[in-house]
């Protein structure tokens, strides 16, 4: 969500004249940092960040400093007041007043704080600059009528607010026409879509509707929550063809006691039911979690009953995270918050078990031929062992070799955004390795972009924006970002 509120805000700044700036350029002209609550030390970080900054803009006069996402929506005048030199603040629901806010506060020769209690307008009818030529997110809805305990976002995004379903077609259309092949919906909680329309059965619906779309060849979307996963939506992911068979679906605890606790209104029994029919469904399907341990009054017998889980649901992947407090959520202030040792120890016992899961689901694919869509920056050893890398279709990191039975490197003419399939010849519990001679190669539109330095950008409606002077942008260079 955050990362696409950046492409949101280069789009927006795109839109209003300002041009990316490259790392070895100059110092740029504004500085945008687009903060995310959930992280740990979020605003230690972004003080931290904000002190550096200081002097650099001491010797650069008329340079600006903006401030968004969800720790500006938090600590709102308060950034200013322990930073002075920030000259805009703004929050998660104004997103489009940025370019307004900075030449505010460019003529008022002062800072501008402004935080809405709610959504203005839908964010994504603002201008985008896509950072991927061949993935792009899609909101379907923003907020959350849930009330996690440990969870900062209800406090901070506010209620569900769910984009109309012809808006959201239309910007997948949009994509596609511009050579994206997989597209990934976004919300809070995709499984309540609809709830503010009537509709309880919308997402499944919505991805129905996705099948019918040309040249788009991978749906993914996240997240799930188990509390709204209605039946039709397995069947939906099985029946549409290009709906991927992947589920991230977080599980949190296994224990019923502790999802109690973390108001989470499911129980482990439901959980392990819906992956049992989406197993049923797509047996060939990857099911990957989010999972806190040593959440506050978190016992041994819970945490083991979260093993339990995880050995019964046969995670492809898990997301694993120790529990610590968020200031502002009802967990921080409860009783019984374990201390560090008993929640570390917790976490090595839960990533032996899941790595040990995950390893075991992964061998099951060697020998397998996959489909990879070719990506960029998945395989950091990549250069020293000159194998390529991207995603099966299931989600899984897979690095591929790219020399053909000859011996002749095929990788200057794979791009980004192309198709390879591949197979598997070596699991690892993260990821596969397909050290033979690739089996197919399809060049893609999504590939021609990538090559020619193109990224898809959807045009928004915002009206009256204000812009610098400057002429339309072109091609902006792929590295250096102005935003963080
Ligand atoms: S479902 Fe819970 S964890 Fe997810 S955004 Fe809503 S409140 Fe937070």
């Amino acid at each position: 969500m955050n990362v696409h509120d950046s492409e949101r805000i280069s789009g927006l700044l795109e839109q209003a004249g300002y041009v990316r700036a490259v790392p070895a350029d100059d110092t740029p002209d504004i500085v945008v940092f687009n903060t995310c609550a959930v992280r740990e030390n979020a605003d230690n970080r972004l003080y931290g960040n904000l002190g550096r900054l200081r002097p650099v803009k001491d010797k650069h006069p008329g340079m600006q400093i903006a401030v968004g996402g969800c720790l500006a929506q938090k600590d709102r005048g308060e950034i200013v007041r322990k930073a002075p030199w920030v000259d805009v603040v703004f929050g998660t629901h104004n997103i489009g007043s940025l370019p307004v806010l900075l030449e505010r506060a460019r003529h008022n020769a002062a800072a501008e704080v402004e935080i809405l209690e709610s959504l203005d307008v839908f964010p994504s009818t603002l201008p985008t600059r896509r950072e991927s030529t061949y993935a792009g997110w899609v909101s379907i809805s923003v907020g959350c009528n849930n009330t996690c305990t440990f969870c900062i976002v209800p406090a901070l995004r506010g209620k569900e607010k769910d984009r109309r379903p012809g808006d959201i077609l239309s910007e997948v259309r949009a994509l596609v026409d511009e050579g994206v092949l997989e597209v990934t919906l976004l919300g809070q909680n995709v499984n309540s879509y609809g709830v503010e329309f009537g509709d309880r059965y919308a997402f499944g619906k919505l991805l129905r509707a996705c099948g019918d779309i040309d040249g788009l060849e991978r749906v993914r979307f996240t997240s799930p929550h188990p509390k709204d996963f209605t039946d039709d939506v397995i069947a939906a992911m099985a029946e549409t063809p290009n709906v991927c068979h992947s589920l991230h679906m977080p599980l949190q605890s296994g224990s019923d006691d502790v999802l109690r606790a973390m108001r989470r209104s499911y129980r482990s029994e439901r959980y392990l039911g819906i992956i049992e029919k989406v197993r049923a469904a797509m047996p060939d399907a990857a099911i990957t979690t989010d999972i806190i341990v040593g959440f506050p009054g978190e016992t041994e017998a819970d945490f083991q009953r979260t093993l339990d889980v995880v050995r019964e649901a046969r995670f492809s992947s898990a997301f694993t995270f120790q529990y610590s407090k968020r200031p502002g959520t009802p967990a921080a202030t409860m009783d019984d918050q374990l201390p560090k040792q008993v929640v570390q120890e917790r976490y090595e016992r839960l990533i032996e078990t899941v790595e040990e899961i995950t390893w075991a689901e992964n061998k099951r694919l060697l020998g397998e031929t996959v489909e990879v869509l070719v990506a960029v920056g998945e395989g950091r050893k990549d250069e020293r062992t000159g194998r390529m890398s991207g995603r099966a279709r299931d989600g899984r990191l897979v690095h591929f070799a790219t020399d053909t039975p000859d011996g002749e490197s095929m990788a200057s003419q794979i791009r980004p955004g192309d198709i390879v399939h591949t197979t598997i010849t070596y699991a690892a519990p993260h990821h596969l390795n397909a050290d033979g001679a690739p089996v197919a190669h399809r060049r893609t539109r999504a590939g021609d972009a990538a090559e020619a330095g193109r990224s898809p950008r959807t045009p928004g409606v915002l009206l009256g924006l204000p812009t610098i002077g400057a002429p339309p942008v072109a091609a902006a260079p792929t590295a250096g970002c102005a935003t963080h």
